[in-house]
């Protein structure tokens, strides 16, 4: 309000007030007795004020959100102002709370369970869908800490870690165990976190039947091509020379199909498997030199292959499966590189990991394939692929191995210069040899 206005708005009251010390005084010089006069006609003028500040006063007590007491004069406008006030802060409180239920409607309508908890993981509010799934309620659940309401260890020792794995984590649903819920959490505000729940019980049906699947039909095609390479094998020591390239072909393409049907076995026993299974210390440099002697048969001279064992450390793991990973890389590394090409195989330490790595100056790979390489069947080149044996399988197997070792896989590449394959374990698998 500009000054004017308050000027405008005090002006009567203030005239008033001068008016009625003007009768006062004159009133006391006719009875001369100026002074009580003055004082009388101050004390009603007080009276007034006091009189409208109680109603005021009470009509606040009364939560002020009546028809404010009718006045005259300045108290009129006062109490006017604080009514619009009072009015339209009740008004905000009001949107306010309707969308605050539309927004809890809302949350309630989601099937996913949504939980929000404070920094000390004490649960602030969480939806309908949060109740079924973790089995909680909201009338005594909220206040509490979120990991004496679920009733499951592993749940409550993957929400109380410090920063929950991104991909979020599977387990039965605490409730009830043929649920599957996917959990995922993440910072919602400062010091504010969201626990999302989903049930993914029919993805992982699905999940679970396309992997059966898989790994049945691999199985069932294992026996009947073992007896036609068999057969196959026997015919061509047979056979005239006229058949001798078609028996050759059909032989190859026998082998062809026996890797690719043991990469599907070996690819399904990986997915299926819940954890590292047989694991222990292995004596990492006896393993590697065994790898490049391999590669050495595999290249047939044709490149130069160095090992470099920057550190003496093993690894522990799974024998097999590591031996079987590392062979994919490197035997890539021998198919992928033309002759007189070099191929530098390394174990190396490095800030808190330990690597095995792959370098060769071969055909490399462009930077728009580098993300889809471990996905199943994903080739550069699928010619270059089938003519060397290639399945494409193997960096699919070795992203799993990778992953049951709690490893990841890094890809440099360059078309024409040639690309590392670098295969980082957590200096926690680190052991000293021997141990
Ligand atoms: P494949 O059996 O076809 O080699 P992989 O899964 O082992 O299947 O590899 C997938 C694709 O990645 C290959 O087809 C090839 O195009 C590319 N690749 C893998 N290793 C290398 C390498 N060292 N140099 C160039 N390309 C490679």
């Amino acid at each position: 309000m500009k000054s004017t206005d308050i000027w405008v708005l005090w002006r009567p009251a203030l005239f008033r007030l001068g008016g009625l010390l003007l009768v006062a005084l004159l009133i006391g010089l006719l009875i001369d007795a100026v002074f009580p006069a003055l004082a009388l006609a101050l004390a009603l003028a007080l009276l007034w004020h006091l009189r409208h500040l109680f109603l005021l006063d009470r009509w606040l007590l009364n939560s002020g959100l009546t028809e404010p007491p009718k006045g005259r004069g300045i108290w009129s406008r006062i109490a006017e102002a604080v009514f619009a006030r009072t009015r339209e802060s009740q008004l905000r409180r009001q949107r306010l709370a309707s969308i605050l239920k539309e927004y809890r409607d809302a949350a309630d309508a989601v099937t996913d369970g949504l939980l929000v908890m404070d920094g000390n993981n004490k649960v602030r509010w969480f939806n309908l869908g949060a109740a079924d799934l973790l089995g909680l309620e909201r009338r005594i659940d909220v206040g509490q800490p979120i990991d004496s309401l679920i009733r499951s260890r592993k749940i409550q020792e993957w929400l109380v870690v410090d920063e929950p794995d991104p991909d979020g984590m599977l387990t039965p649903s605490p409730v009830n165990p043929s649920v599957w819920l996917q959990l995922r959490v993440f910072e919602a505000a400062r010091n504010l976190k969201m626990l999302i729940a989903r049930d993914v019980t029919e993805m992982q049906r699905i999940d679970s039947m396309r992997k059966d699947f898989v790994a049945n039909v691999s199985h069932e095609l294992r026996t009947p091509l073992t007896v036609i390479s068999g057969y196959l094998e026997t015919m061509h020591d047979e056979i005239g020379r006229d058949w001798l390239p078609v028996i050759t072909t059909m032989e190859q393409q026998s082998l062809r199909m026996k890797a690719i049907v043991e990469d599907l076995l070996t690819l399904s026993r990986l997915d299926s498997a819940s954890g590292l299974e047989d694991e222990r210390p292995v004596p990492i440099e006896p393993m590697l030199r065994a790898l490049v002697a391999e590669a050495e048969m595999l290249s047939e001279g044709r490149h130069r292959i160095h090992l470099r064992l920057s550190t003496a450390v093993d690894l522990m793991g799974n024998a097999k499966d590591l031996r079987s990973a590392f062979m994919n890389l490197l035997s890539n590394a021998v198919r992928y590189t033309p002759a007189d090409g070099e191929i530098v195989v390394e174990w190396r330490e490095s800030a808190g990991a330990v690597e095995f790595s792959v370098r060769d100056n071969g055909t490399g790979i462009a930077a728009r394939h580098l993300p889809r390489l471990t996905e199943r069947f994903y080739r550069v080149s699928t010619d270059r692929s089938r003519s060397t044996g290639g399945t494409g399988l193997g960096l699919a197997i070795v992203k799993h191995v990778l992953s049951l070792h709690g490893a990841t896989l890094d890809i440099l590449s360059e078309p024409g210069v040639g690309s590392e394959f670098i295969c980082r374990f957590p200096a926690t698998r680190a052991r000293a040899p021997g141990n």
